[in-house]
């Protein structure tokens, strides 16, 4: 019996089925590539679910992971707080997508940075009620859920989630749902719903990430800076799939140019480490009382020794450059593969840098999302040793993250092995509905 198969019998006794995975059991990892426990050798195009932007093991990351464990490796920052905390905040101060001057707050898990937030921006109004849009993915937390925008797989069971939190429609240029008609809506539940003299915020992925990859356009960005100017709401902006270089700019905010008055980040923070910020105006900031905000594990050494060093990286390497490229090789590639016959179940290939998605319809007309060919094809793909992931509500949508840092060759061959597992898969014929 192999080793994986082993591993598979052991993990579904041992481990809850609730925890969903794929049965790619890991050995060891460099850079964009990944071998398993029987030494199968995977490119990752999905980078720990765009966590590895600097690639597995970057050498600067180790590094700094291991000076910091020479030092300390836990104080508690409530307890003997450390420069190097001081350090990243006043960088990420600096580069955050909000208005200046600017404060941080450390955490663990995305989940937690969006929970901080919303406290923040609660304390700071004196408001109760959140907006958030559908297909939005926020978290797993109950806050988290309450936020998120697709019940499938993330909120059926699990309720009830607090209360005061809303949706409106996310815009979706693909099926007609055009930026006029998302302000509209947003507006009309203003009117009809809740009043906006209670809205703390709105809460915002500039690129939805679980929700398909979907870019939110300049103009409902804009369209929500103005609103919430003019309501006295604040602007939250969830970059923590879309952040730290993965669109071709440090955030996704900045292709816009709109500011956020509070930004979430983690995932590509820290080079695979948990971490996890607020960044947001000072004066928001600093709304809750001492004591109201943190953790025990907050702001971790070793995982703000590895930030420090993706922070220098992604300078250095010239990260943002390179997700352009990476991104718009990807998807050259790809409409090229779209364009030929036999290939109209590719319904729309897009991507902002390297965050890049393509979605599988039944038929481009009608562009009814094919969920089983999505799934035949992450299978196609996995058996020829790349590692591909789904999103989207209606779990149709391929979506593309390779570390930033992946070298052209591995990128070439990825390539080679998707164009080969996309022929394979979509020369059969649709099984499932
Ligand atoms: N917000 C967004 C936009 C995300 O993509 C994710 C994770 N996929 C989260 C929040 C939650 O992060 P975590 O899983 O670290 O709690």
């Amino acid at each position: 019996m192999s080793r994986s198969i082993n591993l598979r019998e052991r993990h579904l006794a041992a481990v809850t089925g609730g925890v969903g995975t794929k049965a790619i059991y890991a050995e060891r990892a460099e850079n964009a590539q990944l071998w398993d426990v029987d030494g199968k050798r995977y490119i990752d195009l999905a980078a720990g679910i765009a966590v590895n932007n600097t690639g597995h093991r970057h050498p600067r990351v180790l590094a700094a992971i291991t000076a910091q464990a020479e030092a300390f490796t836990h104080t508690c920052f409530h307890v003997a707080p450390f420069e190097a905390y001081i350090a990243l905040a006043e960088r990420l101060n600096v580069i955050a997508p909000v208005s200046a001057p600017a404060k941080t707050m450390l955490v663990t898990t995305g989940a937690e940075a969006v929970e901080n937030a919303i406290k923040i921006a609660r304390a700071a109004t004196g408001r109760t009620a959140v907006i958030a849009f559908s297909g939005a993915f926020h978290g797993r937390t109950m806050l988290g859920m309450a936020l998120t925008g697709k019940v499938i797989p993330y909120k059926k069971g699990f309720g009830p989630f607090p209360a005061d939190i809303y949706h409106a429609p996310f815009p979706n240029l693909l099926r007609g749902v055009t930026v006029e008609a998302a302000l509209s809506a947003l507006e009309a539940l203003l009117a009809v719903d809740v009043d906006p003299a209670r809205v703390a915020a709105f809460i915002v992925e500039p690129v939805q990430g679980e929700g398909g990859f979907l870019p939110a356009p300049p103009a409902f960005l804009e369209g929500l800076r103005t609103l919430a100017d003019r309501l006295g709401i604040l602007l939250i902006a969830d970059e923590i799939q879309s952040g730290m270089a993965r669109t071709g700019k440090m955030f996704a905010m900045d292709h816009s140019g709109v500011k956020a008055d509070l930004v979430t980040m983690a995932k590509g923070l820290a080079g695979g480490m948990p971490l996890s910020a607020v960044v947001g105006r000072a004066d928001l900031m600093d709304a809750a009382q001492p004591g109201g905000l943190g953790g025990t594990y907050a702001g971790n050494p070793l995982a703000v020794a590895s930030a420090n060093a993706v922070l220098d990286i992604i300078d250095d390497e010239n990260l943002c450059d390179r997700a352009s490229h990476v991104g718009a090789t990807i998807v050259n590639r790809l409409q090229d593969i779209a364009s030929r016959q036999g290939m109209e179940r590719i319904g729309d290939v897009r991507g902002l840098g390297a965050m890049v998605a393509f979605e599988l319809v039944t038929d481009r007309d009608t562009l009814t999302p094919d969920p089983a060919t999505a799934a035949a094809l992450v299978a196609e793909a996995e058996r020829r040793g790349l590692i591909i992931l789904v999103c989207g509500t209606s779990f149709n949508v391929i979506r593309l993250l390779p570390p930033l840092t992946i070298e052209e060759e591995t990128l070439n061959e990825a390539l080679e092995i998707l164009e080969a597992s996309i022929e394979a898969t979509l020369q059969t014929p649709i099984t499932a509905a």
